[in-house]
């Protein structure tokens, strides 16, 4: 989602008359664009600022500006304590850059963190940063409303929108005339996005046809669904086009329908489960990937139990993992107690941790004899004279490079695997 963001900056500034550059000795602003969703996220950010501020040694106009939820979360305070910052932009504020940057040249230390109701930076063609180009991100939607009770979002990113439709199919358009193999959609919750037009509502489901029929060499993946909005409808939509990746991330967070009522996930641990037997029944192929939270507050012995249960009954074939950071201006540091000890917090993330290396080893390994259509990313960082790309399923596979390009698709037959990678040879 920074990613996507930092790409549509880019190009507000690109219009504005700036360049980009990849060499920061050269560059005279630096953007840091910014994560709050944990405190180790800030705690890094603060650390590279110092190395920004020895650059000023070197370069004395340097302007240096913070943009993002830390940005938002934040504000002026900020400023006042880190006193190299000259700019604070929050994510609504990117199309007001050009002139927060006017200011900041002439001295200035200026700031704007003011959120929108309707801004979705619709009619902006983001500049691809970084980029392999064979995959591209998407963002459909901007903010969240589901206050879950241990997140920041919905104060830093604000209320949700929904992106105009068929800015979506232009952009989706534009890629695959550019070499374009893959996009990926994002929003907070994906499910929940709509969008009117006329007389026409247009659900997520409608927009994910609307993409995959646009060209079936362009895949499509999407990011993230809330378990509480997942239809069957969208299920049996991935189902029809063979070019909707079968991959849901599906972020649980806990087990234990203790945990997610004091989460505010808003379902149960039954809930979850039957909407993993509505996607095994949908859509037998599709890998299932999550998020889990450690140590919640209030979290017993038993609870991470029943994640370690869940876990297992799913069988995740991927999973982001993180122990509980408390946030400011979240419903849990407001109404409950950060009260698991950080190193039992520690334990049962590392017990998360091990069992789901072992669940993505069990996954990868029951593929092996499989044939699947990789879409071809990049070279293999081990060795030269191997690609890597990705199945539908959302797996990295790593083959022999007999003569593909970048953005080819191929058929790879796997003969191993390892929690992390599955290895083929081209069929
Ligand atoms: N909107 C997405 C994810 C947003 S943040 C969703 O609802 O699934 C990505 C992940 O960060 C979350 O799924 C959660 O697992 C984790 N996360 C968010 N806030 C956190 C916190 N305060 N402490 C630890 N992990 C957190
Ligand atoms: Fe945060 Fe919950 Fe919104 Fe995801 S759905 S961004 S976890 S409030």
């Amino acid at each position: 989602m920074n990613k996507s963001d930092s790409e549509i900056v880019a190009s507000v500034l690109t219009n504005g008359g700036y360049t980009v550059t990849t060499e920061i000795g050269k560059a005279g602003i630096i953007l840091v664009n910014t994560c709050s969703i944990r405190e180790h996220a800030e705690e890094r950010i603060r650390k590279r600022l110092q190395y920004f501020k020895s650059l000023r040694k070197n370069s004395p106009g340097l302007i240096i500006g913070l943009l993002g939820c830390m940005a938002e979360r934040t504000k002026v305070a900020l400023m006042e304590e880190e006193r190299l910052l000259d700019l604070i932009a929050g994510p609504d504020a990117y199309r007001n850059l050009p002139q927060l940057l006017r200011q900041a040249r002439q001295g200035k230390r200026v700031f704007n963190t003011i959120l929108s109701a309707d801004e979705t930076y619709a009619d902006i063609t983001p500049v691809r940063l970084d980029s392999n180009g064979v995959t591209a991100f998407i963002s459909i939607m901007r903010g969240c409303e589901n206050y879950c009770s241990y997140c920041v979002v919905p104060s830093t990113r604000g209320v949700e929108r929904s992106r105009n439709a068929e800015t979506i199919v232009k952009e989706t358009r534009d890629l695959i005339e550019n070499g374009y193999r893959e996009v990926t959609l994002l929003g907070q919750n994906v499910n929940s996005y709509h969008w009117q037009t006329g007389d026409q509502n247009v659900s997520f489901s409608h927009l994910l046809e609307m993409v995959a029929l646009i060209n079936p060499l362009m895949r499509i993946r999407f990011a993230t669904s809330h378990p509480k909005d997942l239809s069957d409808e969208l299920l049996r939509t991935i189902a029809r086009y063979g070019n909707l990746c079968k991959a849901i991330h599906l972020p649980v967070q806990s087990g234990s329908n203790s945990v997610l009522d004091m989460m505010n996930r808003k379902y149960t641990r039954k809930d979850y489960m039957d909407r993993i037997i509505a996607i095994r029944h949908i859509l037998p192929d599709c890998a299932i990937s999550t998020d889990i939270i450690a140590g919640f507050c209030n979290e017993t012995e038993d609870d991470h139990r029943d994640t370690l249960s869940l876990m297992e009954w799913v069988g995740y074939s991927a999973a982001f993992m993180f122990k509980y950071s408390e946030r400011q201006q979240t419903l849990a540091a407001d109404t409950l107690l950060d009260n698991i000890p950080d190193e039992v917090k520690d334990r049962r993330l590392k017990e998360i941790i091990d069992l789901q290396q072992k669940l993505s080893l069990k996954s990868n390994s029951e593929d092996i004899g499989s044939v699947f259509e990789i879409l071809v990313e990049g070279i293999s960082r081990r060795s030269k004279n191997h690609y890597f790309g990705r199945n539908s399923q959302n797996k990295v596979t790593v083959f022999p490079n007999t003569g593909t390009r970048l953005g080819d698709y191929v058929q790879v037959r796997i003969i191993n695997a390892t929690s992390a990678t599955l290895i083929g040879e081209p069929v």
